[in-house]
């Protein structure tokens, strides 16, 4: 297993980049940044077919910031996005790999005053990264001198050309220096695209990341379109409503493996990360408790997953989407093994769609779409699979048949069989309602049931999303509490997943929670005698400030 940045290492990059990607936690190049950086640092033109999810701003990046020549305050580098979001994105992903030699790079886009770009700009600035026509603009009036430009970039230009950005791009294009490279990234390469790097490119190189047909393995798969912030919550609702307690979760760095896995355990989930930070025996140690099922879910990396040849994983969860169709292939691959069925699911950003499309037809296979689980439907399914222990209970036979016999005979006589049996399920789904005994009793979930009957308290309306009920907690930031603390301690005092738990806001002095409604009553009664960061709880239902 390669160690650290090694692939990167061998790129000649710069040592000042590579201690950013180390610290960005990059294991290894990226099929497409294998494929673009070493012909981009040799100047070349570059051509290359690859969208969001791929790697692309850091196979365009990387060599864009390592060709800036130092204590140039004027502008060395543009690249040019459709929108405002993508052109933030890619500023914000120059500055973390051009950390280390402290380049100054700057967003520009409409719809914001102009006045403070132009003061940015003057302050001195290397690489700019803006929507075409917010460049025009600034060409326009002089405050954008291109005549250091030495690298330019197109990125999604099939994007810019569907927004009607062709002449500015043509226009902007023809305002460079002749002598500088130019870098176009675009998923597909309609006529308008190929006549602009015809005229404007030399001799370019072509790259892409799906040349060859792929035969993936034929297991069950699915995708979960998600939003970034929601990304923890969705995972850990679709692992409770799948009952999934043995898969490996695929992450796209070291980094949010180490987060991830600690924001699962944070949650009650038996979780831990694999990456190459980690030495060998450690590898071994948590690989090993993998296998034993020690450890439920297994977060790792690309390169740590390879090794790793386990029997019975039942699911392999892409929290990030791979970075080629290969490695799509190679991580559902460790699922499924040995003629048992596996499922393979990935959660995307509406961003990553196309890259998702594009994986599908590599493969040639269809991925349906699939809603993330709501809390009522995670809560449904809780008691769906109680029921069905139940069933293998019986058709088992418990064992202790005859210890309970008569008592059961004579609960049969006096009641009717339908409310009996509900009355049981309520107290395997809840065991405190037993008052509190029944210890070695029954059967028990693998995590604390969500409930659907909530004692009909009636909240009125608290500012919540729908279905949600929104707390007040006297706790905040002072107090040093973090979401985790929430999430802890009142999925243990309540005994719900805490997947279950809505957003979390946290001031200063105080935070608002929100919980299933079907559940709130549960979660502030239970909640009235627990402490966090070592201060007693006050939990009352929110006012609808918002
Ligand atoms: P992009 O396709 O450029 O939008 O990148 C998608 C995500 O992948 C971003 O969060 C990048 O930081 C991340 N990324 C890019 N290259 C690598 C790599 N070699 N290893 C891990 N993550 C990467």
């Amino acid at each position: 297993m390669p160690e650290d940045s090694a692939g990167f290492a061998d790129m000649g990059i710069d040592p000042a980049i590579l201690k950013s990607l180390e610290e960005m936690g990059f294991e290894e190049p990226s099929p497409i940044q294998v494929a673009a950086i070493p012909a981009l640092l040799e100047g070349r033109d570059v051509i290359g077919q690859a969208q969001t999810g791929t790697g692309k701003t850091a196979a365009f990046g990387i060599p864009l910031l390592q060709r800036l020549r130092p204590d140039m305050q004027r502008p060395q580098a543009l690249v040019l996005a459709p929108t405002r979001e993508l052109a933030l994105q890619v500023a914000e992903e120059i500055g973390r790999i051009g950390k280390h030699l402290r380049v100054r790079e700057l967003a520009v886009y409409g719809g914001t005053p102009i006045d403070r770009q132009i003061r940015s700009l003057r302050a001195g600035v290397e690489v700019v990264i803006g929507t075409p026509g917010r460049i025009m603009d600034h060409i326009d009036r002089g405050t954008l001198k291109l005549d250091q430009i030495r690298t330019l970039v197109l990125d999604e230009a099939d994007e810019m050309l569907d927004m009607g950005f062709v002449d500015d791009i043509d226009k902007i294009m023809g305002y460079l220096p002749a002598e500088r490279q130019t870098v176009c990234f675009s998923a597909t390469m309609p006529d308008p695209i190929l006549r602009i790097t015809k005229r404007h490119m030399r001799d370019p190189v072509q790259v892409s990341i799906a040349r060859e047909e792929l035969t993936g393995p034929t297991i069950e798969q699915a995708y979960f379109e998600i939003r970034e912030r929601d990304r923890v919550d969705a995972l850990t609702r679709i692992i409770d409503h799948e009952a999934i307690s043995r898969a490996i979760i695929f992450c796209r760095t070291k980094r949010s493996c180490d987060e991830l896995a600690s924001a699962l355990q944070a949650r009650g989930y038996i979780a831990e990360a694999i990456h190459g930070d980690l030495n060998q025996a450690q590898r071994n140690r948590v690989l090993s408790r993998f296998k034993d099922g020690q450890i439920e879910l297994l977060v790792a990396t690309d390169v740590a997953a390879r090794g790793i040849d386990v029997e019975n994983v039942t699911h392999v969860i892409n929290y990030d989407i791979a970075q080629s169709p290969e490695a799509h292939v190679h991580r559902i691959g460790r699922t499924g093994r040995a003629g048992r069925e596996g499922t393979a699911f990935t959660l995307i950003h509406p961003r990553e769609f196309r890259h998702l499309k594009l994986i599908e037809r590599a493969t040639r296979s269809r991925i349906p779409r699939r809603n993330v689980p709501t809390p009522t439907d995670v809560a449904a399914r809780a008691l769906h699979l109680l029921g069905e222990r139940i069933v293998s209970l019986v058709e088992q036979g418990a064992g202790e048949e005859e210890r309970y016999a008569a008592v059961a005979s004579r609960l049969l006589e006096e009641h009717e069989p339908e409310r009996l049996v509900a009355a049981l399920i309520s107290t395997m789904a809840d065991p405190r309602s037993t008052g509190g005994a029944g210890s070695g009793g029954g059967p028990e979930l693998g995590r604390p049931a969500a409930r659907t009957a909530g004692g009909g308290a009636d909240f009125p309306d608290t500012g919540g999303e729908a279905g949600y009920v929104r707390f007040f907690v006297n706790i905040g930031s002072r107090d040093r509490a973090t979401p985790a603390d929430f999430v802890r301690t009142i999925a243990r005092q309540a005994e719900i997943p805490g997947g279950l738990i809505g957003a979390i806001d946290i001031h200063e002095s105080f935070t608002f929670v929100e919980v299933p409604r079907d559940v709130a009553q549960r979660v502030m009664e239970a909640m009235s005698n627990a402490t966090i960061q070592g201060r007693n709880v006050n939990m009352e239902p929110a006012k609808p400030s918002r």
